[in-house]
């Protein structure tokens, strides 16, 4: 693909953190003038000191702990990155002056790439990774990246030879595209999220939708036939669109055929996946993982490297991760579980006994459905619950049924109270259904504080 001109010539951009910076020097190297403007101090984040290394070496301008209107004034386009809250004083200072603001996300659209874009409510970060594990078989110079991990500039940046990209495309991204072009778009499902950002469902799925908003009908739209939301935005798209799904129906995408993954457009058939090449549990998996071969093939892989792909993949860390094993019992790392929904995907992803840990910080969601949830489970021997939202959840749950609770004071007395209670075969999951800000500085850390409770544990001796 063509490299496209820049439709500016000077940029400044907001955030120092690697969207921002990689952006400034994405199109520093393409002959943009670009500023770099970050509201926070050097000192309040150890990587700001790397940016700001990195940007005077690139002899690039840059301020910290504000940001000079009278600066942005100077540069036709305002770039924002991810992080940057949308109602920061300097985005409303550069819309007064008519400045274009659009976000880092943008510049894959300026680099030639061919995309696929992966958004949804949930899933986007699992579908991303074995949809980029799909496409980098066949295409070795693809990159993966986006809101999962890398930005899109540091792809850039790092990978100048990178031809394809697969990008995880979160809603704040697409609030701020323009000429943003995947060639295949994934919507993975909606649910109601972020409503305290965009007021209404219908808003928040506007927001999503505008993945596909420059997409012809030679492009395609990969889209849960399962969602009554999501058929309905797909009688309304310009590219061709292509469905997956496990319940039965007649439409063009892939289907569950017993242990098969079927193709069928009414022409051909194909089978691109068997159950068993997938290696992470649960039907939301397999779910994730028929988008992303659906999205692949249409992309034009062969079903072989979609199989060699998905075998090959072990999952993404902090989602229903198996760290290990200690006195037959599995531990699973579930961090990044931090809603009651996640919780129920978690639970019916538990093949037998199991205990659940749960609570952190409050998101202000009602935890009673999930209690009621786990109610039923007839797999649930126990839960362990600890952090801010403990005693609510141990509330909705006594209320729910006859589920055993028992109070943690850390997550390694968690972990230990679990063992505890366990049978011998059974599974200890850290599924929280929280936030993880009351304990940890977010999931990542409270899922890796876990994994190394446990690797302590197993390479304990024993007795
Ligand atoms: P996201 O990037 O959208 O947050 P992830 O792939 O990181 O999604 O998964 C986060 C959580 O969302 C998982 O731990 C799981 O509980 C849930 N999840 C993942 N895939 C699906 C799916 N296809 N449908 C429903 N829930 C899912």
């Amino acid at each position: 693909m063509e490299v496209t001109v820049i439709p500016f010539g000077s940029a400044f951009i907001v955030g120092a953190l690697p969207s921002g910076l990689y952006a400034a020097l994405y199109l520093k190297s393409r002959g943009i003038r670009v500023f770099v403007s970050e509201s926070k101090e050097i000192c309040a984040d150890v990587r700001l000191s790397t940016s700001a290394s990195m940007l005077n070496k690139a002899g690039i301008p840059c301020e910290f702990g504000r940001n000079s209107e009278t600066t942005m004034i100077e540069y036709d386009v305002v770039v924002v990155s991810p992080g940057v809250p949308p109602n920061a004083p300097i985005l409303g200072a550069a819309r007064k002056a008519g400045k274009a603001v659009i976000g880092e996300t943008e510049i894959a659209s300026y680099a030639g790439l061919s995309i696929l874009g992966v958004t949804g409510s949930n899933g986007k970060s699992t579908t991303t990774a074995i949809l980029g594990k799909i496409i980098s078989r066949a295409f070795p110079q693809a990159v993966t990246g986006g809101n999962l991990g890398i930005p899109v500039s540091q792809l850039l940046v790092e990978h100048p030879q990178a031809d394809v990209a697969v990008l995880e495309v979160s809603c704040f991204q697409l609030e701020t595209i323009r000429a943003f072009h995947p060639h295949v778009g994934v919507f993975t499902n909606v649910v109601p999220n972020h409503l305290d950002r965009y007021g209404t469902m219908e808003a928040y799925v506007q927001t999503k939708v505008r993945l596909f908003e420059n997409m012809k009908p030679d492009d395609y739209a990969v889209l849960n036939r399962d969602d009554p939301v999501l058929r309905e935005v797909g009688s309304r798209l310009s590219p061709a669109v292509y469905y997956f799904g496990l319940v039965p129906g007649a439409y063009r995408g892939v289907h569950v055929t017993g242990d098969f993954v079927l193709y069928t457009d009414g022409h051909t058939t194909e089978r691109l996946f068997c159950r068993s090449d997938i290696r992470i549990p649960g039907q939301h998996n397999l779910v994730n993982a028929m988008s992303a071969a659906l999205a692949a093939y249409l992309y034009g892989v062969m079903p072989t490297d979609i199989q060699t792909a998905l075998r090959e993949f072990e999952g993404l860390s902090h989602r229903l991760e198996c760290v290990g094993s200690w006195r037959n019992i599995v531990f699973v790392n579930d961090s990044k579980a931090t809603t009651p929904e996640s919780v129920m995907t978690a639970s019916a992803a538990m093949s037998g006994p199991y205990v659940v840990i749960l609570g952190g910080s409050s998101k202000g969601i009602s935890f009673d459905h999930m209690a009621w949830y786990l109610a039923h489970d007839t797999n649930l021997v126990a839960a362990v619950v600890l952090g801010t939202t403990g005693p609510t959840i141990a509330g909705s749950i006594r209320s729910s049924g006859r589920t055993p609770v028992v109070y943690a004071e850390s997550l390694e007395d968690a972990v230990m109270k679990g063992i505890q209670l366990l049978p011998s075969g059974g599974t200890l999951l850290l599924s929280p259904a929280c936030a993880s800000f009351d304990m940890f500085r977010d999931f990542e850390e409270r899922g890796d504080r876990f994994k190394e409770i446990v690797h302590t544990l197993m390479h304990r001796p024993t007795a």
